[in-house]
């Protein structure tokens, strides 16, 4: 959480540029402000357990991020805690979880342009060879060609085709924390 704290204020500034041709340029600042009240939350509660953990980062996310990414998120933080507190400990079963609680919420499918388009390969990617920082990213690459189906993005139709999703990206951001973290 710290790492993709760390790189979601890196590129705040790109998250909001990526939000405004396809979106309302609030996406940087959306996420910015959710992953501070975040961070601040682990550091005064300080959690002992990867439960009490997911706790916090789920009440967080969908109190204090907006727009259609907040309780995205969220929910993608709570189905990752279900998965865990049914008795999964794997990463693949945990990410697989918070996708299926992403889908849940937002309806969104493989190909709309969300970032369902990265959490998708990337539990796929889980499930077989391993997860790589190339994956991650040929996955928010491969968003460009896409024309928006859900969000705010699809209200511009066509002229979505050539950006890359702005909520694709931020998830990169998340995954490549992980991958960091693991190598720790
Ligand atoms: P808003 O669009 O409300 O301003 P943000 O800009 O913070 O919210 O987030 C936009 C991102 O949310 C999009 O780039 C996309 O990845 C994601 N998103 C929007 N709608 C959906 C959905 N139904 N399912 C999955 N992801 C979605
Ligand atoms: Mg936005
Ligand atoms: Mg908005």
């Amino acid at each position: 959480m710290e790492l993709f704290n760390e790189k979601i204020q890196q590129e705040k500034d790109y998250l909001t540029q990526l939000d405004t041709p396809i979106g309302d340029s609030d996406h940087g600042n959306n996420m910015s402000r959710g992953m501070t009240y975040v961070v601040e939350a682990i550091d005064t509660q300080s959690p002992d357990s990867l439960e009490a953990l997911l706790k916090i980062v789920t009440a967080n996310l969908l109190s204090k991020v907006g727009g259609a990414s907040g309780p995205l998120y969220g929910s993608a933080f709570m189905g990752m805690l279900k998965t865990y507190q049914e008795g999964e400990s794997s990463w693949r079963k945990i990410l697989q979880g918070g996708l299926e609680s992403i889908q849940k919420r937002g309806k969104a499918e493989v190909g709309d342009k969300t970032m369902i388009d990265v959490w998708a390969p990337v539990v796929l990617a889980l499930e077989n060879d391993g997860l790589t920082d190339e994956v991650i990213d040929e996955a928010v690459e491969a968003t460009k060609p896409l024309k928006a189906k859900k969000g705010r993005a699809s209200y511009v139709g066509e002229r979505s085709i050539g950006h890359i999703d702005p909520g694709a990206y931020s998830s990169a951001l998340l995954f490549h924390a992980m991958l960091e973290a693991e190598a720790e």
